[in-house]
C-alpha cells in the first residue's frame, strides 16, 4: 500500500493503528507539499516513526518525463507516474499571475468528436495526489509561483470526483499549498448529478462548462454525454450553480468552422444563456488531425464574440498561447506513447 494513495483523513486512521497522533499527519502532509521522496527526509518525526511507516508503506513518486518551453513563457509538461501512464499539465503566463493547467485522467471517456484526449478512451483516474504532484512538480521544475489552477488538461474532472474533490481539499489545505479556492476553476462537459454536488461541496470553485453548441441535436453530435445530459438539464443546473453560489459561471465555446459559428449560431447561444449570470470563452478549435474538423481566424473569433457581446452576452476569445509547441489536449501524451 501507497502511503499517498490514502486520503488525509485514512492517513490519520493510518497514524492511529501506528498509536501516533493526528497531528503527525499534517506534519507528513507539509513533507509531501514540500515535495519530499521519501520518509527519512522527514526529519521532525522520530527515526522510530519514519522506519515504521517506511516498513509499512510504500511512497511514491512521480516524475517530469518531457519538458517543453514556448517562446511565450507557456510551459509543457509531460508527468510520469509510477506504474508508466503519462499526463500532461500546462503552465501559462497571464498579466494577472500565472496559471497551470493539469489533468485529473489518463485518456477520457467522454470522446468529444473534436477532442485527442478521448480518441482512445479512458486508461485510468488519477489518485488525488497524483493530481497534487502535478502542480508540485511544475511549480518546482519552472522555478516559478503558480497563482492558478485550471482542471483543463486531459480528462472528465466529474467522472473521478472522489480523488477531484480530495485533490481540491489537499492543494488549498493551508498545511500544504493553500491555494484559494477561488483561484481555482474547474472545466467539465456537464454530467449534471455531478455539477449539483459540486456546487453544495465547493461553491467558491469557479466552473466551467464546456457548451460547444447551443443547439440540443447538433450538441449531441460534438459531444455524445449531451445525450444523457440534455441542454433541457444542464442549463438549469447551471442558473441553480450560479445563483446559490453567486459567482459567475463560464461557458467554453469551441469555434469549429461551419459546425458551430453561424449569426444563427450565436442567436442561439444569447437564447439559451440570457438570465445567468455567465461569460462565455471562445475558443478558436485547435484541430486535430484524427477530427478532420477546421478551425476559425481568430479574427472571425473576435466577429462572433463582438456579435454575442451586442445580444448582451459577456464574451472573450482565450488568448493563443504555446503555438510553437505541442497544443491540443492530450497531444503530447499521444505523440510520446506512439514514439
Ligand atoms: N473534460 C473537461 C475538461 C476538458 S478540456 C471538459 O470537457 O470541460 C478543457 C476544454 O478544452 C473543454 O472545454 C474542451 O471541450 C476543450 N477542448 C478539447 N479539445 C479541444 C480542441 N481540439 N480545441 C479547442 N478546445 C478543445
Amino acid at each position: 500500500m501507497d502511503f499517498k494513495d490514502l486520503t488525509r483523513e485514512e492517513r490519520k486512521e493510518a497514524l492511529a493503528g501506528l498509536g501516533e497522533k493526528s497531528f503527525r499527519e499534517k506534519q507528513i502532509f507539509s513533507w509531501i507539499c514540500k515535495g519530499a521522496s521519501s520518509f527519512s527526509e522527514m526529519t521532525d518525526l522520530s527515526a522510530a516513526l519514519r522506519e515504521k511507516l517506511a516498513s509499512a508503506y510504500s511512497f511514491e513518486k512521480a516524475r517530469v518525463e518531457q519538458r517543453q518551453k514556448s517562446s511565450d513563457g507557456t510551459e509543457k509538461y509531460l508527468i510520469a507516474f509510477p506504474d508508466g501512464q503519462y499526463a500532461e499539465a500546462v503552465f501559462m503566463k497571464y498579466s494577472y499571475g500565472n496559471s497551470l493547467c493539469i489533468s485529473t485522467q489518463v485518456g477520457c471517456n467522454m470522446r468529444c468528436s473534436f477532442c485527442a484526449s478521448g480518441i482512445d478512451g479512458k486508461v485510468r483516474d488519477l489518485k488525488a495526489w497524483e493530481i497534487l504532484e502535478e502542480y508540485l512538480l511544475c511549480r518546482k521544475t519552472s522555478g516559478q509561483e503558480i497563482n492558478h489552477i485550471v482542471l483543463m488538461g486531459m480528462g472528465e474532472p466529474f467522472d473521478n470526483y472522489k480523488n477531484v474533490s480530495e485533490f481540491l481539499r489537499q492543494i488549498h489545505s493551508p498545511e500544504g499549498i493553500g491555494l484559494s479556492y477561488r483561484n481555482i476553476t474547474l472545466s467539465t462537459c456537464g454530467l449534471v448529478p455531478y455539477i449539483e454536488r459540486f456546487t453544495e461541496d465547493f461553491p467558491q470553485v469557479n466552473l466551467a462548462i464546456s457548451l460547444h453548441s447551443a443547439v440540443q441535436s447538433e450538441r449531441e453530435k460534438l459531444m455524445p454525454v449531451a445525450k444523457a445530459y440534455p441542454l433541457e438539464r444542464l442549463i438549469p443546473a447551471c442558473k441553480a450553480h450560479a445563483e446559490k453560489t453567486g459567482r459567475r459561471i463560464t461557458f467554453e465555446y469551441a469555434l469549429i468552422k461551419d459546425k458551430n459559428d453561424s449569426n444563427k449560431n450565436a442567436e442561439e447561444i444569447a437564447a439559451l444563456l440570457r438570465g445567468i449570470n455567465c461569460h462565455v470563452n471562445l475558443i478558436p478549435l485547435n484541430p486535430v488531425t484524427e477530427s478532420g474538423m477546421q478551425t476559425v481566424t481568430r479574427g472571425f473569433a473576435h466577429g462572433f464574440a463582438e456579435k454575442l457581446e451586442s445580444l448582451g452576452i459577456p464574451c472573450t476569445v482565450r488568448r493563443q498561447l504555446g503555438a510553437d509547441i505541442d497544443a491540443a489536449c492530450g497531444q503530447l501524451r499521444k505523440k510520446h506513447i506512439k514514439a
